[in-house]
């Protein structure tokens, strides 16, 4: 995609993200944009760049380690996708971020390599709420296990939640799974004393529904960056 309209994309962006920010009674900086890579060259990714974004995501470890390794140091790199536990000690190595912890194993892996590199790794645990067999993510039962047991953990530090609506869903079903990942974090503030204030959700096509809901990453590719066909 030409460099004009990447930055005019992203401009649009955050645009729509503030507007949405402000109609909900929030402030547009409450909303931090992840801008997701995934179809994006390195040029591409440097328009952005220069546009002033700082913040990317990126879903499969292999590309994240190599986009890393060749673009600016300054870069804050999230790690979006589905983590394989061989893959755990390179997605720490560029990421500040992990969105997508879902199972005790990955969790105590990610534990255990970030004690070995002496760091503590920043998670977030990702919830399927819509309880799609094909997308991962673990229960709300699960999640609520995941947060208690995150927090005995040394060398990891859960910031919060992450879910995925699924392709096609209607605005009151994107209502329903966006509150729903509110409502996991109310409860353990409420009844688990846990302060964990992120909610990662809302893509380029649902995020101002989850902007409404409470969003407080928003991770938008395709609405930036096109969807990679040309
Ligand atoms: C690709 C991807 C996104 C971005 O999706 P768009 O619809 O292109 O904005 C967000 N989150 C995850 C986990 C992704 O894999």
């Amino acid at each position: 995609m030409g460099q004009g309209q990447i930055t005019e994309n992203l401009q649009s962006v955050r645009d729509r993200v503030r507007a949405a920010a402000e109609a909900a009674g929030r402030t547009g900086d409450e909303v931090k944009i992840v801008a997701v890579t995934k179809n994006a060259a390195p040029e591409e990714i440097m328009v952005a760049y220069n546009a002033g974004q700082r913040r990317f995501g990126e879903n499969r470890v292999q590309d994240l380690t190599t986009k890393a390794a060749a673009l600016p140091s300054d870069i804050e790199w999230h790690f979006i996708g589905h983590l394989q536990s061989n893959k755990v000690r390179d997605a720490i190595l560029s990421s500040a971020l992990i969105h997508s912890v879902d199972s005790v194993k990955l969790l105590d892996r990610i534990n255990a390599i970030a004690e070995e590199l002496h760091t503590v790794q920043y998670i977030l645990l990702q919830a399927n709420i819509s309880g799609e067999a094909t997308k991962f993510g673990a229960t709300r039962r699960e999640i609520v296990a995941l947060a208690e047991r995150a927090v005995d953990l040394k060398n990891v530090f859960c910031a919060g939640f992450m879910t995925m609506a699924p392709y096609g869903a209607t605005d009151e079903e994107l209502e329903h799974i966006f509150s729903s990942l509110w409502s996991i974090r109310d409860f353990m503030r409420e009844r688990h004393a846990r302060i964990m204030p992120e909610l990662s959700m809302g893509m380029s096509d649902d995020f101002q529904t989850a902007i409404a809901c409470g969003a407080t990453y928003v991770r938008i590719g395709t609405a930036i960056f096109g969807n990679g066909a040309t």
